[in-house]
């Protein structure tokens, strides 16, 4: 048996039967981790030798939750105490971290260990990873391709079995492209429902932290562990606690998905839209009642999002100042040139862009012109989600419209890596949830992601939905990343 291919769900059989140690699982990732960590790249640090040493404790102690000593990986934008919390960026190199993210805190309490910090775009800026400051993180199916950003590392520690699920963060989409482009399952939840607190914040309107798992089945049980309401976060909502596992049910008979035509048009590669078709005509056998409707907001959502997300980078990137986190420059006279030197030394090109364009479109001159405009906008979307899901139970759409692309063919061109999120961004301009699922291979043999978005706080409809599509397609059965060179 290849412990390392095992769902966590199927690793907690194996330990509640005890067929597994603990030890062996966490050692089984420390090699798995040894043999693909050189040409993937996904992890920024690597915990294992404490990860063994906790399995350890955890057998002489005894398993006290049905979690306990099951590994996990975290994105480096997640605050692990005493650990370093780098966001990608030579800003936070040594920066590290005096508390943990409330998540963080909710995986101890459960005994999760963690196997490390995930590579991702620079304070998830970026849908490629390669806006690392570190380094370039590789696609797990063709090792020439990106691994999706900003949760890069994460996704592609997940499809390269390096760990068995991660914690990503999803401001526009970097849960769920990353997941796309590596074959893996990204839950973005409802904004809200996931306490932001321990995040480094890029625009606190729209981040949610979620799972990227193998499985629907994993991600109904990571998001058991992070849902729920914070008082450390004056944004987190009142909601009951739930289990979402008792969502996956294998059945959609009657249910009513929304096909919007305009998330199928131009700029879709042809393959994908076809993946979609497929999938569409599955939902119909399984009893699904389809309808093609308009739903015409993903441009405006892109302009809207760029807006949004830049001008809270903006500000949020604002206590970056060589004084009080992180890097400071050795090169400076007076006090204006030391802001002035660490922010342009410590910070990569993409980041400066947003800080920029964020500053602008808050000025006072352009205020009303860009920012005020695209908050009608964000309303705007929101209301045209209101009304089709008035008709729907869900609304399915690709999670990206490529699969994932090469190396380097787009980082020169910032407004052709910002159309990748075409998708994506609405769902965080309105604060839906949305999982993206594989649905298939193009001919070239890779994932193809498919996204479905939900009422706000209906994650159970959205994995109920995805699992029954799961369960038919079975894709994890029938495709692996092959580490093509
Ligand atoms: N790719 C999008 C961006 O660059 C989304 C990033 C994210 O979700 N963190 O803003």
């Amino acid at each position: 048996m290849d412990i390392t291919k095992l769902t966590v769900h199927e690793l907690q059989e194996k330990l509640e039967k005890k067929e597994l140690t603990v030890t062996q699982i966490v050692q089984a990732y420390a090699n798995r981790i040894e043999e693909k960590e050189e040409k993937v790249q996904a992890f920024l640090s690597i915990n294992t030798e404490e990860a063994l040493e906790e399995a350890k404790k955890i057998e002489e102690e005894g398993r006290s939750t049905s979690l306990a000593g099951i590994p996990i990986g975290i994105k480096d934008n997640i605050c692990t105490k005493g650990e370093k919390t780098t966001c990608a960026s030579k800003m936070l190199e040594n920066f590290i971290s005096p508390y943990d993210a409330t998540v963080i805190e909710n995986l101890k309490k459960e005994k999760l260990i963690s196997l490390g910090k995930l590579n991702m775009d620079e304070f998830a800026m970026g849908g490629s990873t390669e806006n690392s400051a570190f380094q370039i993180t590789k696609n797990p199916w063709n090792l020439h391709t990106v691994p999706g950003g900003s949760s890069g590392g994460s996704a592609a520690a997940v499809a390269a079995d390096m760990v068995p699920w991660a914690l990503g963060s999803d401001t526009g989409g970097s849960i769920r492209e990353p997941a796309a482009f590596c074959g893996v399952v990204g839950l973005k939840p409802t904004y809200g429902l996931v306490s932001r607190y321990g995040l480094v914040a890029f625009a606190s309107s729209l981040d949610q932290i979620g799972p990227i798992t193998k499985d629907v089945t994993d991600s109904a049980i990571l998001l058991n562990l992070l849902a729920g309401h914070d008082e450390k976060d004056s944004t987190s909502a009142e909601v009951e606690k739930k289990d979402y596992t008792k969502a996956l049910k294998q059945d959609v008979k009657g249910m009513k998905i929304g096909v919007p035509k305009e998330f199928f048009g131009e700029g879709i590669n042809t393959e994908v839209k076809e993946k979609l078709e497929e999938a569409i005509e599955i939902y119909k056998n399984l009893g699904a009642e389809i309808e093609e409707f308009s739903l015409d907001i993903a441009k405006y959502s892109l302009a809207a999002y760029y807006i949004i997300a830049c001008a809270e980078a903006s500000s949020n990137l604002g206590r970056f100042d060589g004084i009080r986190y992180g890097y400071r420059t050795k090169n400076y006279t007076d006090l204006e040139e030391l802001f002035k030197n660490s922010r342009s030394e410590g910070f990569g090109p993409e980041v400066k862009r947003r800080i920029i364009l964020g500053t602008y479109v808050l000025s006072s001159g352009y205020y009303d012109a860009y920012y005020k405009k695209a908050q009608k906008v964000r309303t705007y979307v929101k209301n045209e989600f209101n009304k089709a899901f008035e008709k729907y139970d869900v609304i399915l759409t690709p999670t990206s419209p490529t699969v994932a692309f090469a190396i380097n063919s787009k980082c020169n061109n910032p407004l052709e890596m910002y159309l990748a999120d075409i998708c994506t961004v609405s769902i965080n301009i309105a604060g839906l949830p949305a999982i993206s699922i594989p649905c298939g291979v193009d001919s070239n043999q890779m994932p193809v992601g498919m996204q479905l978005i939900g009422k706000p706080f209906a994650e159970e409809t959205i994995l109920q939905t995805a699992y029954t599509f799961e369960q038919t397609i079975k894709f994890r059965e029938t495709y692996s990343p092959k580490f093509k060179e």
